[in-house]
């Protein structure tokens, strides 16, 4: 018999390490896939005919491993989640003074689809509410649209490490039912707070909204925060290390629609979540948690995935602050593939 190449090693140590995370994340699938309360998101078909079931949850280390149970290749629209992401972009190119002055970093306490600027300074309260996202959009690079719309699935490409498309009829849904956020972009230039371009933007921002990611994608844009801006698998920089910080604060103190605070009290860890049922978890300097599934509690948040990630954050002490902070147990179990 020849000797296992190197490649058959490495193969041999991923599989023996991953092996322990990957028989919790599917011990704690299977421990939430009986969790049947919750709504599925109706208010395009797309979102309305996604299955109860479908449920998926990955890792993916800062060393570059990824870890994934249940259907974690499935495809859905990105939505909100895509907005930290934008505001990084915005970020990169127009500087925190500039991103400042056009959006406040405030929670709410209004809906994530309320019409209400900040009274004082007409700012959206922050990125992470529609007003907010759609002031960010505005700030999306370029020339002209299809600039900008490049511009935008770049960016998307450097944190997943592959090419990106937007799915075609979810945009379209969105651009048919997005009357309210067609009202608040033009309240929003009534005021100044974003150009005169306002349907070439909010056409940008109904596609980011469109992106078709999987679990494992989430977790890999996650672990790319994680690992100060550096995708961990693919070794590009998708965001410079100084703003990893400004959108985890955003995420930590915003991320999760009116349940953020109880989010911070309870998990403790920046995050964001969508419509479509995904949650994106930041676990800085150790790895990237996503989960998949649809049905939403009554706050707009997928409630398998709020299930998962407390469990994940109370069985390995991942509140960021915990006295004694490891992030431990789970980095640990990646951590001999490095040596
Ligand atoms: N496309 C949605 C909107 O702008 C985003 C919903 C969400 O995920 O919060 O209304």
């Amino acid at each position: 018999m020849s000797e296992p190449s190197d490649l058959d090693s490495l193969l041999n140590r991923m599989r023996s390490a991953t092996a322990p995370i990957r028989s919790t994340l599917q011990a704690i699938y299977d421990q939430f896939l009986p969790l049947r309360s919750g709504t599925v998101a109706n208010y395009i078909p797309e979102l309305a005919a996604a299955e109860p079931d479908w449920f998926g949850i990955a890792v993916a280390g800062v060393d570059g491993q990824v870890v994934e149970v249940g259907d974690s290749q499935h495809l859905f629209s990105i939505q909100s989640v895509s907005k930290p992401f934008v505001y990084g972009l915005a970020l990169e190119n127009h500087g925190r003074d500039h991103l400042l002055s056009k959006v406040n970093v405030e929670p709410s306490g209004e809906a994530f689809n309320s019409i209400m600027l900040d009274e004082a300074t007409n700012r959206p309260f922050n990125p992470l509410v529609n007003s907010g996202a759609i002031a960010t959009t505005d700030l999306v690079p370029g020339s002209n649209y299809t600039e900008r719309i490049k511009n935008l699935l770049a960016m998307f490409e450097n944190y997943v490490g592959h090419p990106v498309f937007v799915d075609n009829a979810t945009f379209i849904s969105e651009r048919t039912t997005g009357h309210r956020n067609r009202a608040i972009a033009h309240l929003m230039l009534n005021f100044g707070m974003i150009e005169d371009r306002v349907d070439e933007t909010l056409e940008l921002y109904f596609q980011q909204c469109s992106v078709l990611v999987n679990c494992r994608d989430l977790a890999v844009m996650a672990a790319t925060l994680a690992n100060g801006g550096v995708n961990p698998i693919t070794g590009a920089r998708a965001i410079s290390t100084e703003h990893v910080k400004d959108l985890l604060s955003i995420m930590y103190s915003c991320g999760m629609y009116d349940f953020a605070g109880e989010w911070g009290y309870l998990v403790g860890l920046p995050a964001k979540s969508g419509v479509s049922g995904a949650i994106l978890v930041v676990v800085p300097g150790k790895f990237g948690i996503a989960v998949f599934s649809p049905p939403l509690d009554e706050r707009g948040n997928s409630v398998r995935g709020v299930a998962v990630c407390r469990e994940l954050s109370h069985r390995f002490g991942l509140h960021a602050f915990e006295a004694h902070f490891s992030g431990g147990t789970l980095a640990d179990e990646f951590r001999p593939i490095r040596s």
